[in-house]
């Protein structure tokens, strides 16, 4: 193999640049050439493939989402789209393409594989949603987003006496929740993964408001549902004045942490090296710290599994 590519594909996420210059630096490192395809499935189609350099990743490791830019393809989920995707890196002699972002994504790469075309995914997305590795890309960055902003609404919350409900991403997915509540203290945690019991939430509220606490959180995830109307019905059932925040995009965003930065490396290194093995068609990821690799076929199959025992933690501590 002499040519690979890589492109970023779904929604952004922190670290997806630190995940970019791993590859470019990896593949150069190795006397590969590297091409950077802009635009996801979408810029492939269209032929938008510029060759990479060792300079071409400087300073970016810290950036948030990332120079190759993102998009959403309906087109690339046909025969055609994706014929025309192979044209174009045939046209580039790439033999072989790595692809950062989510499940949909790995759905793209599996499809190019299937077709003779070699494809590594690495996941990266905030959601923490992607079977075979214990943490996504950019999951820890939006993770202490979401933890600094809870930070100040409690300084506000207490100020006020009030019940904050705070809806956060992770689209089917509870992990941003669940963690988030675990690091902030919160009363509640709603989860897609657990039917919440109404009750138990309304009177570990009252509990509170009665030992005198100046303020009461609770975390949805937006696979729960709409913040607001949860907000209603609390306010309605405890007549205590209820606010709600829908953190929304600004979990997008930002510096990526260290963790991400450092995840971000490794799996951009380990996805270069599976295909410089021959390797196609596989997912990286880590579990236990330490690196895997996974059919993408097999991690379509499966669902995502949150962790319910930090869930039953969470209650205990909020007793
Ligand atoms: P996120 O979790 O952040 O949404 P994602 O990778 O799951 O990321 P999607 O929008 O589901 O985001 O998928 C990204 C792109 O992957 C799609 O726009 C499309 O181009 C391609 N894709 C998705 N499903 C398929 C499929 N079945 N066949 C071929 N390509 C697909």
């Amino acid at each position: 193999m002499k040519k690979i590519a890589v492109l970023t594909s779904g929604g952004d996420a922190p670290g997806m640049n630190a995940a970019i210059r791993a590859v470019v630096r990896k593949s150069i490192y190795h006397g590969l050439e590297i091409y950077g395809i802009e635009n996801g499935f979408q810029g492939l189609m269209n032929g938008n493939i510029r060759k990479m350099e060792i300079g071409s990743v400087g300073d970016i490791i810290q950036r948030g989402g990332t120079i190759l830019f993102s998009a959403r393809s309906e087109e690339f989920k046909t025969p055609e789209g994706q014929q025309r995707g192979i044209e174009q890196l045939k046209k580039h002699e790439i033999e072989g393409l790595i692809v950062i972002g989510g499940d949909g994504s790995f759905r793209g790469a599996q499809k190019l594989t299937e077709s003779g075309f070699p494809c590594i995914g690495i996941p990266g997305t905030i959601d923490n949603d992607i079977p075979g590795t214990d943490f996504t890309i950019g999951f820890d960055t939006a993770l202490n987003t979401i933890i600094e902003a809870i930070d100040k609404i409690r300084d506000t919350a207490t100020s006020h006496e009030r019940t904050y409900v705070i809806e956060v991403m992770g689209r089917d997915a509870g992990d941003l929740a669940l963690w988030a509540g675990l690091a902030d203290g919160a009363e509640s945690i709603l989860i897609p993964e657990k039917k919440d019991d109404f009750k138990a939430v309304i009177s570990k509220l009252k509990r509170g408001h009665e030992r005198g606490k100046k303020h009461s959180i609770i975390i949805l995830a937006e696979g729960v549902g709409s913040g607001f109307a949860y907000g209603k019905r609390i306010q309605d059932a405890t007549n205590l004045e209820t606010r709600v925040t829908v953190l929304g995009h600004i979990q997008r965003g930002g510096s990526p942490t260290a963790s991400d930065r450092v995840l971000a490396s490794r799996l951009g290194a380990k996805a270069v090296d599976l295909l410089l093995a021959g390797n196609g068609g596989r997912v990286v990821g880590i579990q236990q710290n330490q690196l895997v690799d996974h059919d993408i076929l097999e991690i379509l199959d499966q669902k995502h599994a949150i962790n319910l025992d930090m869930y039953k933690l969470s209650n205990e501590l909020s007793i």
